[in-house]
């Protein structure tokens, strides 16, 4: 059975008083003693927290500074953003969480666990050091909102041409240095312009998202889908030879092709021509992604709707 304590709270109505413990310094503080420690760790935690823009590392340095004073086996964070929960040390069964929330704006939900209850001197202390995080951590998470805008293609939610710069490089050297293949798709759905024109821009964009919906199911989720400009994209597939790239872009060509997408219940026929390059010694992102484009032109003279590859 799981013991929640029932203090789940927001930052702005916690006894949170930044710099201004007095009023749970009766009951916190104990000894002298442990006063001088409590106001060490908060001091140490008001400025290491200022070293990091990023939501783990904070979270890593507060947990570290709570430890410094009280028992605690793990700390989860949840945010609605992001799927996946921070999660450090192994949760136990008596758990304290925190709904964070500061001005109006949600902040996420911390929990706290560990064997024993908390006792209410431990939620103050909690509570209180609680306020060395809120701005930090609202900093942290405009700076992680502000990146994913950087990198993302807002209309598709597929990673931009920076990324895929970015996340290239980083896989090209590591192929390299690995000894691994390395498979790039190029695609570019057909005759789209005929889409827009048909059917107006607004359908043609939520055309665009199906067809990202759609190639995003025939991935694994270790695969990148990039979305190069207008409605051509690449897909990244790294530790994957020719032969296995080829199986890929297959099952991407057929899944869009048999794609149900309506327009008032006129099914709406999409397909997609893709070029397939392979990781070669000399090969820079530039290299890669021309050639793979290159084919992709290939692909499109030979018909559309089909895969092209190098020789
Ligand atoms: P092909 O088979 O040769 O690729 O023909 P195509 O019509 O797809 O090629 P073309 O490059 O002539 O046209 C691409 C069209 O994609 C032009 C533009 O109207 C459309 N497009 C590009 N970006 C967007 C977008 O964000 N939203 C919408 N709705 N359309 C877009
Ligand atoms: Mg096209
Ligand atoms: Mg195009």
């Amino acid at each position: 059975m799981m013991h929640l304590q029932g203090n789940t709270i927001d930052f702005d109505t916690a006894r949170i008083k930044l710099g201004n413990a007095g009023k749970t310094a009766g009951a916190r503080r104990k000894t002298a003693k442990q006063g001088e420690q409590f106001e060490q760790v908060q001091q140490q935690l008001l400025q290491s927290l200022q070293t990091t823009l990023e939501v783990d590392q904070i979270l890593s340095l507060f947990c570290t500074g709570l430890k410094a004073l009280l028992q605690i086996d793990a700390l989860e964070y949840r945010h609605n953003s992001d799927p996946n929960p921070i999660q450090i040390g192994q949760p136990a069964l008596h758990r304290c969480s925190y709904r964070l929330s500061h001005a109006g704006s949600y902040l996420g939900e911390l929990q706290f666990s560990r064997q024993q209850r908390f006792s209410e001197n431990e939620l103050l202390a909690i509570e209180t050091l609680l306020g060395t995080l809120l701005y930090p951590l609202r900093n942290a998470l405009m700076y992680r909102e502000a990146l994913h805008c950087a990198l993302n293609d807002s209309l598709t939610g597929a990673s931009n041409r920076l990324a895929l710069n970015q996340n290239l490089e980083r896989d090209i050297r590591q192929s390299h240095r690995n000894q691994q293949p390395l498979a790039l798709l190029v695609l570019d759905i057909d005759h789209f312009k005929q889409v827009n024109d048909s059917y107006g821009h607004a359908y043609g964009d939520a055309a665009l998202k199906a067809v990202v919906n759609c190639i995003s199911d025939s991935l694994r989720s270790v695969d990148g889908l990039y979305r190069l400009g207008g409605e051509e994209f690449v897909v990244l597939l790294n530790d994957t030879s020719l032969d296995a790239g080829r199986m890929v872009a297959e099952r991407i060509r057929k899944s869009v092709e048999c794609m149900q997408f309506e327009l008032d219940g006129q099914p709406i026929p999409l397909t997609v021509s893709i070029g397939l390059s392979t990781l070669r010694p000399e090969d820079s992102v530039k290299s890669l992604i021309n050639r793979g484009d290159l084919l992709m032109y290939q692909a499109k003279r030979g018909g559309r709707n089909q895969v092209a590859e190098e020789h």
